[in-house]
């Protein structure tokens, strides 16, 4: 089986993600993805996020709808910072894939090269790096070329259909009462009016 991880802070999770993990999904013929809502991101240690108990509902409420999706609380359960890495082996661990796609935005690719065990990592997944308005295909190839070239071969850069959608710009809406309608799925707009996220 092939296996797609999804993972992010998800704070909330919108149809920018959602439309990057069912393209991926389609077009690598996974049998599932997973998403992973991150416990405590080590690179967003210093600023708020909301509690795990609600990003997680969030999330559960989001993929509801789509057979092939799953929402894993195994980084949320873990104390202490998560490491994309231990995921990945947990994540093999659990599911026996033969392989495993790790789904993520091309500007947390960029990243990369700050990554705790990076070349562990790209050795026991794939990544695929989806593009998202304002950083494109070029841009990341060039930046690539800094890796080793095995590692390269394991970083994989599809294109989806372009969503300028970001969870930091949905909770500046709502602070500022300003519509979150069509940006994600309306079971999660109910649920953030309801417990009074993001005011
Ligand atoms: P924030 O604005 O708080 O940073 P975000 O919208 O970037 O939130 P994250 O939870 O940080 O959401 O994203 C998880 C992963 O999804 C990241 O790798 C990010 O690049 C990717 N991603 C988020 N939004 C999009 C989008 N609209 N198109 C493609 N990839 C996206
Ligand atoms: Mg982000």
């Amino acid at each position: 089986m092939k296996l797609g991880v999804m993972g992010g802070t998800f704070d909330p999770v919108h149809y920018g993600h959602l439309v990057v993990a069912e393209g991926v999904r389609y077009e690598y013929r996974l049998d599932k993805v997973v998403f992973v809502p991150a416990g405590r991101p080590p690179h967003k240690l210093n600023y708020p996020i909301s509690d795990p108990e609600h990003r997680l509902a969030l999330t559960r409420l989001a993929v509801a709808s789509n057979s092939f999706f799953e929402v894993s609380d195994l980084e949320i359960k873990r104390p202490g910072p998560s490491y994309t890495y231990d995921t990945i082996r947990e994540m093999h661990r659990i599911y026996h894939p033969e392989e495993i796609y790790f789904i993520t935005g091309a500007d947390a690719v960029l990243e990369i090269l700050s990554w705790h065990r990076v070349e562990e990592l790209l050795k026991i997944c794939r990544f695929i790096a989806a593009t998202r308005p304002g950083h494109n295909l070029d841009n990341l190839t060039g930046k690539l070329r800094a890796l080793p070239a095995q590692l390269i071969d394991h970083i994989v850069p599809v294109e989806v259909p372009a969503l300028a959608i970001s969870s930091s710009d949905i909770r500046r809406r709502v602070r500022e009462g300003r519509p979150i309608k069509y940006l994600l799925p309306e079971s999660e707009e109910a649920y953030i009016a309801d417990a009074g996220l993001y005011k």
